[in-house]
């Protein structure tokens, strides 16, 4: 049965670059308005997570479901999957909003035009619409007055909070962030949190990767700590942070402090 309250859900995710095995079985529930921070140290799998679930890599096995839609898959002839509907894949990525860490925004294009490009030109929205939504979101995000600008022309800061207001142009079911912060100068990093952070407070579905741990514990409800990976632990962000079971964690939580 499907329950509509849950937005992903990840069973048994296997990832292998080669013969190298990157994701060994990871299940993982997302139910609406939860906010999952997943931790871990560099190499441990994170973005090859996030990546897996809107596609942009192709498991080698388990099962993805997105709002109660199994993404269909077949085997590949070399050992993995590969999508077995392409309409499906796209109908499921526009259900999902991603965030990456190093902005990937259009350099020839200007924010406004950034933000609308994939609900006019991919999902088919009217465009006076899609600026009314655009502008709403960068307003939102505090960059109304840089909506002509182009990205050469914005701080790190600015540029991420673009591409969050562009995520969010899909009206997607589920935002993924990957080290939304990484990239950035730590005075710029405070701006970035607060946006994610009101979309937390909103209940806005989310997974969030994220060396912020003391952001992490604010605003998630649920933490992941992927190791070599496998989820080594996870819980409320109180136990995971305050009262870490695995050695690994706890090395791993005080690495970062
Ligand atoms: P994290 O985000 O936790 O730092 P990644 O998911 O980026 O970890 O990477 C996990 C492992 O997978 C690393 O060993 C990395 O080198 C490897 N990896 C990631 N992407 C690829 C790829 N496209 N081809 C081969 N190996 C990859
Ligand atoms: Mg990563």
């Amino acid at each position: 049965m499907t329950d509509s309250a849950q937005a992903i859900e990840v069973k048994d995710l296997h990832k292998r670059f080669g013969p190298l095995e990157v994701l060994k079985g990871i299940s993982l529930t997302a139910r609406q308005g939860d906010v999952i921070a997943v931790i871990g140290g560099s190499g441990s799998g994170k973005s090859t997570f996030l990546r897996c679930i809107n596609m942009l890599e192709l498991p080698s096995a388990g099962s993805i479901t997105i709002h109660g839609e199994t993404i269909a898959m077949k085997k590949d002839g070399h050992g993995g999957l590969m999508p077995a509907n392409r309409k499906q894949v796209q109908r499921i990525r526009s259900q999902l909003g991603m965030v990456f860490q190093s902005f990937n925004l259009w350099q020839h294009m200007t924010v406004l035009q950034n933000v609308i490009e994939v609900p006019v030109h991919v999902l088919g929205m009217p465009k006076d619409k899609a600026i009314d939504i655009a502008e709403t979101l960068l307003r939102r995000v505090g960059l109304h007055e840089k909506r002509d600008a182009y990205p050469a022309f914005l701080s790190g800061g600015q540029q991420q909070r673009a591409a969050i207001a562009r995520a969010l142009a899909i009206q997607p079911l589920v935002m993924l962030f990957d080290e939304p912060t990484s990239a950035l100068d730590p005075e710029l990093v405070g701006e970035v949190l607060a946006v994610i952070g009101d979309l937390a407070r909103e209940k806005r579905t989310m997974l969030l990767v994220t060396h912020e741990m003391k952001f992490a514990r604010e605003v998630s409800n649920h933490v992941v700590f992927l190791h070599n990976g496998l989820i080594e632990e996870q819980g409320p962000p109180d136990a995971v942070f305050g009262d870490p079971k695995s050695e690994r964690l706890k090395k791993f939580i005080s690495s970062i402090h």
